[in-house]
């Protein structure tokens, strides 16, 4: 695509500020699993670890002060990326921690009659901590069934949700189908039985500034590395009242309020669930990024992503044996393409792929009973991200149509 006249997005200088994009012989796309750092990242993470490091446990030394204006600084861009207010951001390690911090502190809260749902479709980082919370709580566990084409049976919401329905755990794209979930009619059907609803922002937040007020969940989780983020860092949204009534769930320093030698009380959210020295870096670092992606334009940026999706599904659909796993009507889809070649397993042809330079991911991608509901053991995933270009999805395809006559 080329230059936006009006907007100034270019892929193509997008992707120079990436430089981890520079290996003329990589093409990177495996972005709904980790995706590339941009230099704005890499400078606010190395000024805070000369400049601003310290612990942020309200020593009164010029280090200490500094590192918690850096971090105060950090959940405030957080906040502004998902139209929230700051005190409702807890930092975590990831989405994954982030979704067993909540699960951890909700089965506090629930007992035998109460029933949890998820989807079919779920990573297995919003399914196994409600599994445990329903193993240990003696909590039902509905699941809402997958289509064939890899979307959500949504139809089935009214019949599954239910008076004792505490907490519907849905994601908001799935990770393998590329399918968004109608979150308004999530939300809708919960409301209507008096349940909350978390939503596994995992593969949401990296396609633009979230609007959790109009979104309507209780809970938001992401990670950072795939917001072109740090690793080792993630964010627990919860609205208000939610986290307020939350128990913590992990406990040690910093989260307190008065400790005993028997007894401790706790502090209010956030510092609630962030138990222990915060990784600091990493969330100066995602502040950084969402700073920087919160000033591009979106509508731009979902067209180009669009326009790449479009394209991949059009280019692999015409190779001989190759199949789409999910939606490939572009309606409520997020660029993540995943395919089976017939007669070839995922991880032999992405092994193959490789050896050109295509950094594709094969397998179940920790989707497991989605795999198994639709029928395939593993498939092949395409991710793309901002800084992708038409001509990475003309190399994907022709690299697939080289491996299926290589491995055939
Ligand atoms: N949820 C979804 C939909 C994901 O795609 C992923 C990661 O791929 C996760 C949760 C877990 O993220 P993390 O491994 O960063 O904790």
């Amino acid at each position: 695509m080329a230059a936006d006249g009006e907007t100034g997005f270019d892929p193509a200088v997008i992707k120079r500020q990436f430089p981890g994009l520079a290996a003329p012989d990589l093409i990177y796309l495996d972005n709904a699993a980790t995706a590339q750092v941009p230099e704005v990242v890499l400078a606010a993470q190395r000024a805070f670890e000369i400049e601003a490091r310290g612990n942020v446990h309200g020593t009164p030394h010029r280090r200490s002060r500094a590192a918690q204006a850096a971090y105060d600084h950090a959940r405030a861009a957080v906040a502004r990326y998902l139209g929230v207010v700051p005190r409702e951001v807890v930092f975590t390690y990831g989405a994954t921690s982030a979704i067993n911090i909540a699960a951890g502190a909700l089965t506090e809260l629930v007992g035998p009659r109460d029933r949890i749902v998820v989807t079919q479709l779920e990573h297995h980082s919003n399914l196994l901590p409600w599994q445990r919370l329903a193993h240990h709580r003696d909590v039902r566990l509905e699941v809402i069934p997958v289509r064939p084409d890899g979307r959500l049976d949504l139809d089935r919401l009214e019949q599954i949700l239910h008076p004792d329905t505490r907490l519907v755990a849905i994601t908001q794209c799935s990770n393998v189908t590329g399918a968004e979930t109608d979150v308004a009619r999530v939300v809708a059907a919960a409301r209507a039985v008096g349940a909350q609803v978390l939503l596994d922002g995992a593969q949401g937040a990296p396609h633009g500034p979230v609007d959790l007020p109009a979104l309507g969940v209780d809970y938001y989780a992401f990670s950072g590395h795939k917001v072109y983020g740090p690793t080792g860092i993630g964010v627990l949204w919860g609205r208000q009242e939610a986290l307020a009534a939350l128990p913590p769930f992990l406990v040690g320093g910093q989260m307190i309020r008065e400790v005993t030698l028997q007894t401790a009380t706790f502090a209010d959210p956030p510092r609630r669930f962030e138990a222990g020295t915060p990784p600091l870096g990493g969330a100066v670092g995602l502040g950084a990024v969402l700073d920087w992606l919160g000033g591009l334009d979106w509508t731009a940026v979902r067209a180009h992503e669009r326009n790449l999706t479009r394209r991949a599904i059009e280019g692999l659909q015409g190779l001989p044996g190759v199949r789409i796993v999910g939606p490939t009507d572009l309606d409520r889809r997020g660029p993540v393409v995943s395919f089976v070649a017939e007669g070839i397993d995922s991880l032999e042809l992405c092994r193959r792929l490789d050896r050109d330079g295509l950094a594709l991911r094969s397998g179940h991608h920790c989707a497991q009973p989605l795999h198994d509901a639709l029928g395939v053991p593993g498939t092949a995933r395409a991710s793309f991200a901002l800084y992708n270009l038409e001509s990475d999805v003309d190399a994907l395809v022709a690299g697939v149509d080289r491996a299926l006559r290589d491995l055939r």
